[in-house]
């Protein structure tokens, strides 16, 4: 029992510790930089004040359904408008003759649509992988109820057969790279997670057009808490598929959520679309900023370091802002370069630094992911402990 329990902790994705979510208290503090809590959003949202509040009637959302005429029945019809409206602001993804599902977080419509790929009459249960590095919960996020429909089957480069589905991430969590599917059998299937294709992050250069995308709240518009995500489905039986498992899961996923992202979503095309001049800020050029500040410091203090490096990324001109942009990824994908320290996140946490060491990634120990979306005063004293390191 011991031993099991210890296992579970040791496979999840975010260590959760008293550090999780809160500022660092003071200079000798602990930097946790391991999950990718959004939180360099908050200084935005208290910006603009009360353009985002919302009020909710006690009465308002006590049924469980919310558009009957719709075959995702629990999807709030004013969100569905609001995430289409962004795309189409954006120009990330295609949205027309595509089937829109809401979840509880891409988590679980990474869940859906993997019970929705795969068939329930074979005796094997279908191989989940994708390449290395990948996104650290997609192996538990698989595994951990042992489902008899599909299974973790590791790196995408590795796969030899016709049975898979490919999880795409596209930047790439960890390292913030473009990514394609590897696998081109006819048999496979490929599952688009599209969390960071957006503009502060990457160049838009062209809409997503896949069989399934899957996007979040948490990382387009850092609204994590609100715990949702949507898919863009081009199959009605995959998206009734996907559609049965959240019924099955949770039957639907929070009304309250929903009204309450369609509000934040629209605060934010509506900033683009129809600007006030009482309050010019707008998110993705916010995040940018930061982006561009943040990516700029890190470059420096690794470089002064000599024991780190980091990827480098071309230019290109983004579709949205018509500019040529930089990649700006929402992780940074730290090498330890330096002869002796074979463990970069082991080396990190001996100075307070917490990061997720590459193993959770499929990578090796040399490797290190460090978020880049957390608070000013996080990300500040981690640029200021970094600096210290020789
Ligand atoms: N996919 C990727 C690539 C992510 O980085 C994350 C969040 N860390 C998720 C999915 C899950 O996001 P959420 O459940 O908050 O929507």
């Amino acid at each position: 029992m011991e031993q099991n329990n210890e296992n579970v902790v040791a496979k999840q994705e975010t260590v959760i510790s008293n550090t999780s979510g809160k500022p660092p208290a003071s200079k000798d503090s602990v930097v946790n930089l391991d999950a990718g809590d959004p939180t360099m959003y908050e200084s935005f949202w208290k910006g603009m004040g009360d353009q985002g509040a919302i009020t909710i009637s006690s009465s308002q959302t006590i049924s469980y359904f919310s558009d009957v005429t719709n075959f995702c029945w629990f999807l709030e019809p004013e969100f569905a408008r609001e995430i289409r409206r962004l795309h189409k602001l954006v120009g990330n993804a295609v949205t027309e003759d595509r089937y829109l599902i809401v979840g509880t977080g891409s988590s679980q419509l990474l869940q859906a649509a993997v019970y929705a790929l795969s068939p329930s009459d074979t005796p094997n249960p279908m191989n989940v992988v994708s390449a290395v590095p990948y996104y650290s919960t997609y192996a538990p996020l698989m595994d951990y109820l042992r489902s008899g429909l599909f299974r973790w089957a590791g790196d995408a480069c590795m796969f030899k057969g016709d049975a898979y589905i490919e999880l795409v991430c596209s930047p790439s969590n960890p390292d913030g790279f473009l990514r394609q599917a590897i696998l081109k059998s006819g048999g496979g299937k490929t599952i688009h997670d599209l969390a960071y294709y957006w503009p502060q992050y990457t160049p838009i250069t062209s809409p997503a057009d896949h069989d399934i995308s899957i996007f979040t709240v948490s990382k387009s518009i850092g609204h994590a808490g609100s715990r949702l995500g949507w898919a863009l489905v081009k199959d009605i039986v995959v998206a009734r598929n996907m559609t049965k498992f959240i019924e099955l899961n949770t039957i639907g996923v929070s009304k309250v959520s929903q009204i309450r992202a369609a509000k934040i979503v629209k605060v934010v095309s509506d900033s683009y679309e129809n600007p006030i001049p009482e309050n010019p800020d707008k998110l993705f050029d916010f995040g940018r900023r930061l982006l561009v500040n943040r990516w700029k410091k890190l470059r420096e203090a690794v470089k002064a370091s000599g024991i780190f490096s980091l990827p480098e990324f071309p230019s290109e001109t983004c579709k949205f802002t018509g500019e040529k942009a930089e990649t700006l990824p929402a992780f940074a994908w730290l090498k330890c370069e330096k002869e002796g320290i074979e463990d970069c996140a082991s080396f990190l946490r001996s100075h307070k630094i917490l990061t997720r060491g590459g193993s959770y990634f499929g990578a090796g120990p040399n490797y290190t992911r460090v978020s880049m979306i957390d608070r000013d005063e996080t990300f500040d004293l981690f640029i200021e402990r970094l600096s210290s390191l020789h």
